[in-house]
């Protein structure tokens, strides 16, 4: 059954279920996880849908068709995580010489990754502003491949005019990949928008209940998908079946937890942005933040990730964090139970620290990723927290 004119809620629980597609299709009501490595042949010059698991597997290409599904792409692909995701992409795409223009609030491991380009196969990156799409503009050169993009930003969830940067980039032949991670498919189709690329750090909303690590592209233009098909099977970086499962699992329900995550974010940023000892509150969702008409403008939500500055710095960041009872102080995020952060000294320290502070991440900054949990307890823990301080 072709689940192209259903809602996306449809959509998350159906797509690549019932096994519909497989040869000899049987009349489960789940996928099945299909570990086997490899495929039995019939002949010796041709195989059947599936030959060995690292080229394709059943139960990888159930969730692939579901990736393409919730981003509206034509084609969607399964990765170990969400930088095996961006390796391959970059392996595809870049060559000795290439520029690389890139939000200068991304994810310290995408920076991590295009230092090692940098060193490897001299690539040139320039980390700009994307805020302005002035200053991305101003930083193509002939010799530009992508621009990437985050939006919100991790962990500043600063916020770029998708659209705009799209409309700049086509106009010099530029690719444009968009990290959909912190918004999901449920609030933000960049492809939509005109993004070539879509990438997403599969182990965080997606999966959504922290027992994956998982990587997904997505996207419309045959020539590009073929490419990275190729990397995809040639580099082997792809996800387990039992991991596929557990994705195609969590994924049934991501629309129910994304309202969750996200009416529980808005009440404790409302909470933060009142409390005295807390100096600053970013969150996409609240009007005080500075581009909050351009997400609006682009997404249908705001997400449930919140960073702040408490008042103070290291030692009182790390007061507060190591007093909390309910939230958990881990890496990682878009999971059901709420994690809470320091970026400097845990999720971004694989940067310099001149970075960091040109990029403004404070030793006073803490990242919340708001769980599905009550809010009224959350809030309670945070203000036993507080009062410590
Ligand atoms: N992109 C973003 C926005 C992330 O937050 C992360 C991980 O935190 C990644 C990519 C990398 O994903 P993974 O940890 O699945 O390799």
């Amino acid at each position: 059954m072709s689940h192209k004119d259903h809602a996306f809620d449809t959509r998350t629980i159906h797509v690549g279920e019932k096994a519909e597609f497989l040869e000899g299709s049987k009349n489960e009501v789940v996928a099945p996880i299909y570990l086997s490595s490899t495929f039995a042949q019939k002949e010796v010059k041709h195989h059947g849908q599936f030959q060995y698991s690292r080229t394709q597997n059943p139960t990888r290409f159930a969730l692939e068709q579901r990736y393409a599904s919730l981003e509206k792409t034509t084609y969607g692909l399964g990765f170990s995580s969400g930088l095996a995701a961006e390796a391959t992409l970059l392996f595809a795409l870049i060559k000795p010489g290439d520029h690389v223009i890139g939000f200068d609030d991304l994810y310290g491991g995408t920076k991590r990754l295009f230092h090692l380009w940098e060193e490897n196969v001299r690539l040139e990156v320039s980390l700009v502003d994307a805020t302005q799409p002035a200053m991305v503009e101003a930083a193509i050169r002939p010799e530009t491949r992508l621009i990437w993009l985050e939006s919100p930003t991790n962990p500043l969830l600063r916020i770029c005019d998708i659209r705009a940067i799209v409309a700049i980039a086509h106009q010099h032949n530029v690719l444009v990949v968009v990290d959909n991670t912190f918004l999901s498919p449920y609030f933000q189709n960049p492809a939509e928008m005109g993004v070539d690329i879509v990438v997403h750090s599969i182990t965080k909303y997606i999966a959504g209940h922290s027992d994956v690590i998982g990587g997904a592209i997505m996207l419309n233009d045959t020539e590009l998908y073929d490419k990275l098909k190729f990397c995809q099977n040639a580099i082997g970086a792809v996800p387990s079946p039992f991991d596929c499962y557990l994705t195609l699992r969590g994924l049934k329900t991501l629309s129910l937890r994304m309202e969750k995550h996200q009416s529980n974010a808005l009440a404790i940023a409302s909470y933060l942005e009142s409390h005295p000892k807390v100096d600053k509150v970013y969150y996409p969702g609240l009007k005080s933040h500075p581009q909050y008409e351009t997400g609006k403008s682009q997404s249908s939500g705001f997400g449930g990730m919140i960073s702040f500055e408490i008042r103070g710095g290291e030692k009182e960041a790390v007061q507060f964090l190591e007093s909390l009872k309910l939230f958990t102080l881990a890496e990682s995020l878009g999971g059901v139970e709420s994690l809470i952060e320091h970026p400097a000294l845990m999720t971004h320290s694989s940067i310099t620290a001149k970075e960091r502070e040109m990029a403004g991440i404070k030793d006073s900054l803490i990242r919340v990723s708001i769980g599905v949990e009550d809010k009224a307890d959350l809030i309670a823990d945070m203000e036993q927290a507080f009062s410590g301080i």
